[in-house]
């Protein structure tokens, strides 16, 4: 489904849209969620609570959007979170260079390409501004994307909104270690915003100054990174691998990854299964799927290791999770800046050491925007044309639609009394009495709500309800008093709509 049908809905809808859109001029790339795009965006950020942080026991944190200067020196943030920018001299508009790059030759520019190099293919292919097609450039410079605040009275204490929200996992893991008797590998996960001054923010969520990150960050000891107790649960499931000689992903299983070493260690494939195992959990089929190994000028140079897990558009390969293998980088710098011993003791072991990370750092407002944007179907039926969106229960805004067909003869009461009763057993219920059957469908399909009830005059006489699929569109007569139960069965697939 193209990107403009999603945007449109989106804003047809309300499920997001911009920012003080009522005031002119406000700066782009800060997105709003309305009432059913932050139901979908909160069940996404559960279901990786549920799948991920829970299943795996990892401890969850909600740490500071705000840290003092002196974090992000130790992070190396200051010093190099920048991207390449070049000013267009005709209009004035301003790029990231390494983009107009990419967008002129199809390629992947290296994130550590000098701005001179940066200059040189500028003028190498004939780049031109996408905005007046000028052709004349500034010199390429660098852009520090940090977002400063000044606090206090006087704004001596300079802060900064974080870029990413690992800083305080690796902030409280010496804390976390120390009092919640854990023992390594310890992953810490954290959801939140984060704040980027990037330079030119586009496609909706996908590039955004404020967005969501789910990350978690694995401390362990690196001498025990193929001690993996869970490993055999995914030696045999198959990732989409793409590594740096192939020029398209093939499936292959961890056991074999790990074995051939395309993948360094089994700690590192465990987690990349799990990932892949969670985003197919939000509707991302695996065959739209691949986790690109990054050369050595592409990644973080902090980075032993790392993967880039993308899903396929019909804007391109979007990055959803960034995986990376950190060392000792994070720890060894907070250690150094603030003073503090953040060394460990393993039990059973003497000698202290720096934990190493490998962390998953996702993107919530990319995966949401990328899962509504492949579940977004259009069908024909006859001469009606329909709109559906095709997700997961799960991350579906409301589980079920309760409809009464009339307000009249008892129907609008019943409705009420079963929207309560599933309410009461923590079900989501959307609740609509306006309007024709079939637009109310309708309103729910385009949404992505998986299930519909409709109370009617067989109800008032012996307690049946139709339950409506939204996919199949088939409907089946089934008991009011069943429908908790089997509600929570379809939401769980426990049970398949076609088996009731
Ligand atoms: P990109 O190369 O696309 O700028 P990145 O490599 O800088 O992304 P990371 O710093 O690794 O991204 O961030 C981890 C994840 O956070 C990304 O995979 C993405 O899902 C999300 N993310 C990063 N920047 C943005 C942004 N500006 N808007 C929305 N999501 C973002």
């Amino acid at each position: 489904m193209p990107k403009e049908d999603l945007v449109n809905l989106a804003l047809r809808r309300s499920l997001f849209y911009s920012a003080a859109e009522i005031y002119a001029g406000s700066p782009s790339g800060f997105w709003e969620f309305g009432p059913v795009g932050e139901k979908i965006r909160r069940k996404i950020i559960d279901l990786w609570r549920k799948e991920l942080v829970e299943r795996e026991g990892f401890l969850e944190i909600f740490g500071a959007q705000i840290l003092p200067e002196a974090v992000f020196k130790a992070s190396g943030h200051l010093a190099s979170f920048a991207d390449p920018i070049v000013q267009c001299k005709k209009c004035n508009a301003t790029h990231r260079a390494d983009q107009l790059i990419a967008e002129k030759t199809n390629g992947i520019v290296p994130e550590s390409m000098s701005t001179e190099e940066l200059a040189k293919l500028i003028k190498q292919h004939d780049v031109q501004c996408p905005k007046c097609k000028g052709k004349d450039f500034t010199e390429v410079r660098k852009f520090n994307m940090m977002m400063k605040v000044d606090i206090g009275a006087t704004g001596q204490q300079p802060c900064y909104l974080r870029p990413e929200t690992c800083q305080s996992i690796f902030l409280d893991f010496p804390r976390l270690f120390k009092t919640m008797r854990v023992q390594l590998p310890l992953g810490i996960a954290q959801s939140g915003s984060s704040f980027r001054n990037e330079i030119a923010p586009r496609n909706t969520l996908l590039r955004a100054r404020e967005f969501g990150q789910m990350e978690i960050e694995v401390f362990f000891n690196p001498k025990k990174i193929n001690e993996v107790p869970r490993f055999s649960e995914v030696e045999n499931y198959k990732l989409n691998l793409q590594t740096l000689k192939d020029k398209s992903p093939r499936a292959m299983n961890c056991k074999e990854a790990v074995e051939k070493k395309i993948i360094s260690a089994k700690l590192i494939a465990y987690y990349l299964a799990r990932a892949q195992q969670c985003w197919h959990a939000f509707g991302i089929p695996i065959e739209k799927m691949r986790f690109r190994q990054l050369a050595d000028d592409e990644k973080a140079f902090y980075s032993r290791e790392s993967w880039d897990f993308e899903v396929e558009t019909e804007l391109g390969w979007v990055e959803l999770i960034a995986c990376n293998y950190r060392t000792d980088y994070d720890l060894a710098g907070h250690a150094k800046e603030s003073k503090q011993d953040l060394k460990v003791k393993e039990e059973g072991c003497e000698e202290a050491f720096i934990p190493h990370v490998f962390e998953l750092s996702a993107g919530i407002d990319r995966t949401l925007f990328v899962a509504l944007s492949l579940a977004l179907k259009t069908e024909k039926r006859g001469p009606e044309e329909r709109t559906f969106m095709e997700l997961p229960p799960r991350i579906a805004p409301y589980l079920v639609g309760v409809f009464p067909l009339m307000k009249k003869d008892g129907m609008l009461e019943k409705a009420q009394e079963i929207e309560e009763e599933l309410v009461s057993y923590g079900l989501d219920v959307f609740f609509d009495e306006v309007g024709s059957i079939g637009k109310r469908y309708a309103r729910v399909d385009e949404v992505g709500v998986p299930f519909a009830v409709t109370v009617d005059y067989d109800t008032m006489k012996d307690g049946t309800v139709t339950l409506r699929e939204r996919d199949s569109m088939e409907q089946k007569r089934v008991k009011a008093a069943e429908l908790p139960l089997l509600l929570w069965k379809l939401q769980n697939n426990k049970i398949k709509f076609k088996d009731i």
